[in-house]
């Protein structure tokens, strides 16, 4: 099929977003086996009865798997069921020892939440607990194709975030990825790395001629491994159902797969329905039962989320686009205010200090105050324009500039760019427009 070219098209894309994260507990979902299968020795060293799904194997939850799901499901502003259980999902795949996965069916730990991202809120449908597979690997061996079993992932807790369909575009998508990345980092519960498989993303994909009446339809895209793959794949996506649904056809309900090398979807299995896993609650598995009090227990153990952080950052004067950057660095918000409090000791400003750390991409572990304030030192000089002058030249420009005067006072803050330009050049010389600029709000505020 030849690759659609369109990107546009009449129809809203409705998107929901179902994105897998490994936790990083120190042992398996329902055994004591290492979960570390990125430095595994050799395959198949991490193993045992339960995860290689021998008779006789017990299951016994992982309780830290648990609580980290909880948490990150208040996180995301989910309410927590009080009552959970576990459930058998049958499906046969070489990669699945028992012939089913443990998950979570219709119980889950968590459910109804929403992330808010700068292009707008996702409600977050529920998110589960379940454990990964195994690894397959096909490869050539004495020129014979063959496909290699490796088992240290297998029961590795595998925690599933289920959005509902409100995401609407490509770029929607990408902001809504990268919201949980943040988060699931902040809460140090993944390494969320997605170029190991560590965080996996998939998209339902469809499209409406009416916005308020879903598709009858929809199509899952899987193997996405980075944020802007899934920008393209879903962008490809919206494209081919386009041309479908112009030639009066309906996409198939199906799995595809994301190849980025050749830039398209390819199909790998027709969608199955719930039904088809014959879903029951595993009798290994007791129900889990929690009380409200450890549930605000461990809301209160929670760290500052990223938004909360942007926020306070804000707070302190700092730009939105500093803060969102300074919001997903690794310096805590305690670190950031102590470097402000020192830099305005030697009269820099915090948004200086903001600065200085993104664009010289600052290292948590090497900063020290002083260091940073001798680059800030050697960054901004300082102003030496005697301040009666300055203020002559404020007054002077204000005078030349009428239009931007009125324009101030009309609402037009911005224009205040313009006239720091205009007293720089006045004056000759580089002036902080930190500085400037508090000059200039004063004199309108007293002269107009
Ligand atoms: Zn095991």
């Amino acid at each position: 099929m030849a690759e659609p070219t369109q990107k546009h098209t009449r129809r809203t894309p409705i998107i929901g977003m179902e994105v897998h994260v490994e936790l990083k507990t120190a042992s398996k979902m329902f055994c004591g086996c290492a979960n570390d299968p990125f430095h595994a020795p050799a395959p198949n060293t991490y193993t045992c009865p339960v995860c290689l799904g021998m008779p006789g194997g017990l299951p016994v939850a992982n309780k830290k798997a648990v609580e980290w799901t909880i948490k990150l499901g208040l996180a995301l502003g989910c309410k927590v069921a009080l009552f959970s259980k576990f459930d058998r999902k049958h499906y046969f795949y070489p990669d699945l020892a028992k012939g089913y996965q443990i998950s979570q069916y219709d119980q889950p730990l968590c459910e109804n939440g929403v992330v808010h991202t700068e292009l707008g809120d996702v409600r977050i449908h529920r998110v589960h607990l379940e454990e990964d597979t195994g690894k397959l690997q096909h490869t050539t061996i004495d020129g014979k194709r063959v496909s290699l079993i490796d088992f240290n992932r297998s029961g590795v807790p595998l925690v599933e975030i289920v959005t509902e369909p409100d995401i609407h575009s490509a770029e929607h998508a990408k902001a809504y990825a990268k919201q949980i990345h943040e988060i699931v980092r902040t809460l140090e519960i993944s390494d969320a790395d997605m170029e190991k498989g560590s965080m996996r993303l998939e998209a339902n994909i469809s499209l409406a001629d009416d916005p308020n009446v879903l598709p009858n339809y929809k199509v899952e895209v899987k193997n996405i491994n980075s944020f802007r793959f899934l920008e393209h794949a879903i962008t490809f996506e919206i494209a081919r159902q386009d041309a479908l649904l112009n030639d009066k056809k309906i996409p198939a309900q199906e799995t595809r797969g994301w190849n980025e090398e050749k830039r398209t979807t390819i199909v790998q299995r027709s969608k199955e329905n719930a039904e088809d896993y014959r879903y029951f609650p595993d009798p290994d598995l007791p129900p889990m039962t929690f009380d409200a009090k450890y549930v605000e227990k461990l809301r209160a153990e929670l760290p500052m989320l990223p938004e909360e952080k942007i926020k306070k950052l804000e707070d302190l004067g700092i730009k939105p686009e500093f803060a969102q950057l300074l919001s997903s660095s690794e310096f805590p918000l305690s670190t950031l205010e102590t470097l402000f409090t020192a830099a305005k000791g030697k009269g820099f400003e915090p948004n200086q200090v903001a600065s200085v750390i993104i664009n010289r991409k600052l290292d948590i572990r090497q900063v020290k105050t002083e260091h940073v304030l001798e680059i800030l030192a050697n960054t901004y000089t300082k102003d030496e324009v005697d301040p009666k002058e300055l203020e002559s030249a404020v007054s002077a420009v204000l005078e030349e500039q009428p239009k931007a005067v009125a324009d101030y006072k009309a609402g037009k803050t911005q224009v205040i760019g313009f006239l720091i330009g205009m007293v720089s050049k006045k004056l000759g010389k580089k002036v902080s427009p930190k500085l400037l600029s508090s000059i200039l709000v004063r004199m309108f505020s007293s002269k107009y």
